[in-house]
């Protein structure tokens, strides 16, 4: 789909890249010609994500472990990855949710989810950012939200207030910091078959065919390519004019929420029985 050099010469962090979508982006980027960085809290998941990158690759990325909650850690691993030369891209990827009724949940729990996902991506930004002004160097910070950005979602409050945080962080900084030619970007992925995502369906659901492509409009979820390609290109220099923009990657999903389509289970006698006024449809 792209050039195979169209990240050469790029370096790129990536936080949790060492599963799911994180890692799928990391990959994806290495083949595109970036030298790769990933941070994480599991050194041993990072790694062992990082050798077959290298494998599949030939570009083995640096493995950081790092809290992203930590502003000091999050410091800490900015001056590490700058050993190798300065940061080119920034993408806030880390995140953590889990589901439940929203009136039973400590205060604890509310942190466990605005920690990595909303001061995570504000304090890797910040470090990011601080560095590209001071040295004047351009910038890119690519933060993965999601749909609920757009629409809230009911028993996953915490990360949908973290994660219309950080779209908010992205358009103002597209302004703020544009000038300083740093680009600020967002994708808001549907569902994406993760360990991390999936776990969040409730036992069996999958296996029983309720699982999120049932209610999809193209019928099925994403595949990792899919959202990694679209990653490489908003972090490349192709998308230089992209500016504060959120893309959703969703099949659609998000746009399901008129009513009208439980219309999509009507048959041609339904739809007959309608026009001839039968009334009992
Ligand atoms: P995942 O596999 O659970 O990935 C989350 C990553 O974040 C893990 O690698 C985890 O590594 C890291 N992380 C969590 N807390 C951290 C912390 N405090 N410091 C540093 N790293 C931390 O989930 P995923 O499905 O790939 O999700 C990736 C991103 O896509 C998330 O932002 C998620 O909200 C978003 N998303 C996913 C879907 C989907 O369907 N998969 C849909 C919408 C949005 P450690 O535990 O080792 O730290």
């Amino acid at each position: 789909m792209y050039r195979t050099d169209l990240l050469a010469g790029k370096r790129i962090l990536v936080t949790g890249g060492g599963t799911g979508l994180g890692a799928a982006m990391a990959r994806r980027f290495a083949e595109l010609g970036a030298a790769v960085h990933l941070a994480g809290r599991r050194l041993e998941v990072l790694q062992e994500t990082a050798a077959s990158i290298g494998e599949a690759t030939g570009r083995t990325p640096e493995s950081h472990r790092c809290d992203v909650r930590d502003a000091d850690a999050v410091e800490g691993l900015m001056m590490d990855v700058a050993r190798s030369g300065p940061l080119d891209v920034l993408v806030n990827n880390a995140a953590a949710t889990f589901v439940a009724r929203t009136e039973k949940l400590s205060a604890r729990a509310v942190d466990a989810i605005l920690g990595p996902t909303l001061h995570g991506a504000i304090h890797c930004t910040l470090a990011a950012g601080r560095r590209w002004i001071d040295e004047e160097r351009r910038g890119v910070v690519l933060s993965i939200l999601s749909t609920s950005t757009i629409t809230g979602r009911a028993f996953t409050v915490p990360s949908a207030i973290a994660k219309s945080g950080v779209l908010a962080m992205t358009r103002s900084l597209a302004v703020e910091w544009g000038p300083r030619g740093i680009r600020t970007v967002a994708i808001a992925p549907g569902p994406f078959p993760t360990p991390g995502a999936w776990a969040r369906l409730r036992p069996g659901q999958r296996e029983r065919g309720e699982g999120p492509q049932a209610r999809n409009p193209l019928g099925r979820v994403g595949e990792h390519i899919e959202l990694a390609n679209l990653a490489s290109f908003l972090v490349s220099d192709e998308a230089g004019y992209i500016n504060g923009e959120m893309v959703t990657i969703d099949g659609g999903a998000h746009l399901r929420t008129s009513g009208a389509e439980d219309l999509l289970g009507w048959t041609d006698q339904d739809w007959l029985a309608l026009k001839r006024g039968d009334s009992s449809k």
